[in-house]
């Protein structure tokens, strides 16, 4: 019996060994460029020699590993999941022991959340993630580096700049440490940092801009009101501004299409005899925009409609905007800034009119 049994064990280990050499094998083999069913197939086996012979811990979660890693290769995105989830419960069989290797294991889950857009969810798993990789491997280790790696790519799309910048300075200096100039890893934290970087300018040029245009639409605004004050009614047209009212007309160029040259979409509705980046809203065109809450009637000069609008809504309508930014901007006839992204104005005021607000009223 006895002799049986220490067989079995010895022949058990030489195959367990056998396995440890195929995983070994395979990986080297596929990080060299070999084709990933082969290696696929490779980890399996060695997964199944394992578990035969009773092995659990850190071999089965380096050939799981192995495994996730042919699966991100592959933009497998469930099964990258899936091993990972496999990769918990086998950590779970042995409490109290550290696997650092199920830390880099949540890596692929970020790219995976990455590519399906779920940046906040990315975010959070890359924090637990790093959180391990710092208290198992310290805050030197390459694991750690690709820690804050990931962490970088889960923010810049969030467009959290300050953070990304920061983690992928770290990433990029502990990578130094370990790679040489001109490595692969080195290059790709500092193009991941280029891209955050390059982010972060497109940014402040943004921010930017759209200052710089709501000053010009404060100008246009004041000059508007002061034609109200004296007509009793709003212009017809902005160049019925100039040049009493409006002397300098630089003010009716956005400063994005005075840098890029690019012209707003102004809907058909364009004045005819100054050049401008804005929509008027109150011109005296035929409206051309839909109505959806039948405010105007059949006819309606843009003005007309407006004139309906501001008596329902107040103050908040827009009366300028701008089309040349990611969200348009808007000066309104209170004189506030207002931003729209996908929606429409009149969605948030009908909303605010249904829950009992009341309209503030309109100067004579
Ligand atoms: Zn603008």
């Amino acid at each position: 019996m006895r002799a049986m049994e220490l067989r079995r064990n010895f022949s058990g280990a030489r195959r367990e060994s056998y396995a440890d050499s195929l995983l070994e094998y395979t990986a080297v083999n596929m990080l060299s460029g070999g084709s990933l069913d082969k290696t696929e197939a490779n980890v399996r086996e060695a997964l199944t020699i394992y578990r035969q012979c009773g092995a659990g811990g850190q071999k089965i979660l380096n050939a799981l590993y192995v495994l996730q890693l042919v699966q991100s290769q592959r933009h497998d995105w469930t099964p990258v999941e899936l091993t990972l989830n496999e990769a918990l419960a086998e950590a779970r069989r042995s409490p109290g022991v550290n696997f650092p290797v199920v830390a880099s294991m949540y890596h692929p889950l970020v790219t995976a959340r990455i590519a399906q857009s779920q940046y906040a969810e990315a975010e959070k798993i890359a924090r637990d993630a790093l959180a391990i990789h710092l208290k198992l491997q310290g805050s030197d280790d390459i694991e750690t580096g690709w820690g804050y790696y990931h962490l970088g790519e889960a923010l810049r799309p969030q467009h959290k700049l300050t953070e990304a910048l920061a983690v992928e300075n770290i990433a990029l200096a502990i990578m130094r440490k370990w790679f040489p100039p001109g490595h692969s890893t080195i290059a790709l934290m500092e193009s991941a940092l280029a891209s955050t970087q390059a982010a972060t300018e497109v940014e402040l040029q943004q921010a930017a801009d759209e200052e710089l245009c709501f000053k010009n639409l404060q100008k246009i605004h004041a000059a508007i009101m002061a034609y109200r004050k004296e007509h009793k009614k709003m212009p017809d047209w902005l160049s019925d501004l100039v040049p009493a009212y409006l002397s300098d007309t630089n003010c009716l160029i956005c400063p994005v299409e005075a840098r890029t040259g690019k012209k707003p979409d102004l809907s058909g509705i364009a004045d005819n005899k100054v050049l401008s980046s804005y929509l008027y809203e109150f011109s005296a065109h035929p409206n051309v925009f839909p109505d959806p809450y039948g405010i105007a009637a059949p006819g309606d000069t843009m003005q007309a409609w407006k004139e309906k609008q501001l008596a329902r809504y107040g103050p908040i309508v827009p009366v300028v905007r701008c089309r040349l930014h990611a969200q348009a901007l808007s000066i309104t006839f209170g004189g506030e800034r207002m931003k729209t992204g996908g929606g429409r104005w009149e969605d948030d005021a009908e909303k605010s009119l249904r829950e009992g607000a009341k309209a503030a009223p309109i100067p004579p």
